[in-house]
């Protein structure tokens, strides 16, 4: 065969994780639904491998790099890579990350088992100055919600050469936008619930590592911890990652038209977008990212109450949680006792999804007439 160019992964989304072709060979793997297997082989228990999880991991490889393990959720995953720190590590993470983050890391810094550092990533210098004595750099970019961008390649060389690990949540960005294995991250973590699976009807989460040791230890975990997908679960994440690439293209141009409607919006007093030229962090962004997602928040005119008008106002955009799926949710993000708050009251986060820009713009022009 020819020297070929690496496959593009909006053709490696569509073809990795299938079986091997041959007359009357299955195009999809199956739900491989059985708690258990004939001895003799590799897999031996339903605890300890199945066949569509290995189809999924193998597609999130193909995209993400690395070896990667599928989980019951995303915070499964994180918890599992954070329960092979030991006693005692020092783990910078961000300031204002995903809420649950956050608590998982103040309750095993409350149990004596870790200490945390909260520090606002999106600051080099600051974090760099954290990092002395830290065992793991947990890094969060673009944050939830804020979406503020940390300078990723500089804070992942440093940390290495201070012998401290680094894992990255890449939930926002997907590996469309950045591929951190390959800027040196020891671990990269999904919360699959999100872009990857793309219908807001599963939970699930994903680790990859470069790292065969560490592949193994993390195994040998969810192994033990039991914190293993389903494989109804784990089949309908493969086949929405199919779409994802295609997905993702028009969510992240409708995240761009809104962004710029909404920065002249009489109603709204910021957005934050990292594809607006506005947007402090926009050209760092440009110098790494291959885009800029397809979630923005903007705080509306007034508080928690306006905010909460505009949420409860729209027709097309459900007022829910969540994100990265293909309808558009909203939500006050103020409204859960776990947001961080540095956090506006008035801040709505929105996940942009697969619609017509013409009537999303007009939903929330409808809605931001309530507020
Ligand atoms: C949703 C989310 C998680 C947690 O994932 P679950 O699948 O809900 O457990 C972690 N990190 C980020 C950035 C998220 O958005």
């Amino acid at each position: 065969m020819s020297d070929q160019k690496p496959l593009s992964p909006d053709t490696l989304a569509i073809i990795a994780g299938r079986p091997a072709a041959g007359p009357d060979a299955l195009v999809n793997f199956p739900i491989a639904l059985s708690s258990t297997y004939v001895a003799g082989g590799l897999l031996g228990y339903g605890r300890y491998g199945n066949e569509t999880w290995s189809a999924l991991e193998s597609a999130i490889t193909a995209l993400e790099g690395g070896q990667t393990l599928t989980f019951s959720s995303g915070m499964a995953a994180i918890s599992s890579f954070f329960s092979i720190l030991p006693v005692g590590a020092v783990v910078v993470a961000s300031d204002q990350g995903y809420s649950g983050v956050m608590a998982l890391l103040n309750a095993l810094h409350a149990s004596g088992k870790i200490e945390v550092r909260f520090v606002n990533l999106s600051k080099t210098e600051i974090v760099l100055e954290a990092l002395s004595g830290a065992a793991l750099l947990w890094a969060e970019s673009p944050t939830n919600p804020g979406l503020t961008v940390a300078d990723l390649p500089v804070l992942i060389a440093e940390a290495k050469l201070r012998g401290c690990g680094v894992g990255v949540d890449n939930t926002f960005a997907t590996p469309l936008l950045q591929r951190p294995l390959s800027m040196g991250a020891d671990v990269v973590a999904h919360s699959v619930t999100k872009y990857l699976s793309g219908h807001s009807d599963i939970i699930m989460g994903s680790l990859s590592t470069n790292d065969s040791a560490l592949y193994s230890r993390l195994s040998e975990m969810r192994k033990v911890t039991g914190s293993i997908p389903g494989p109804f679960e784990s089949w309908l994440a493969l086949r929405g990652l199919r779409t994802f690439p295609l997905r993702f293209e028009r969510a992240q141009s409708n995240a761009l038209t809104i962004a710029r409607r909404l920065e002249g919006h009489s109603k709204v007093s910021a957005v934050n977008y990292p594809g607006l030229e506005s947007n402090e962090y926009h050209d760092r962004a440009k110098g790494f990212m291959n885009g800029f997602g397809a979630v923005l928040s903007f705080t509306v005119i007034g508080g928690a109450k306006e905010a909460d008008r505009v949420c409860e106002s729209s027709k097309i955009i459900t007022n829910a949680t969540s994100l990265g799926g293909v309808e558009s949710l909203w939500e006050r993000r103020r409204r859960w006792q776990g947001e961080s708050t540095l956090i506006p009251e008035s801040l709505i986060r929105l996940s942009v999804g697969c619609e017509n820009i013409d009537d999303l713009w007009a939903d929330i022009e409808l809605a931001l007439e309530n507020a």
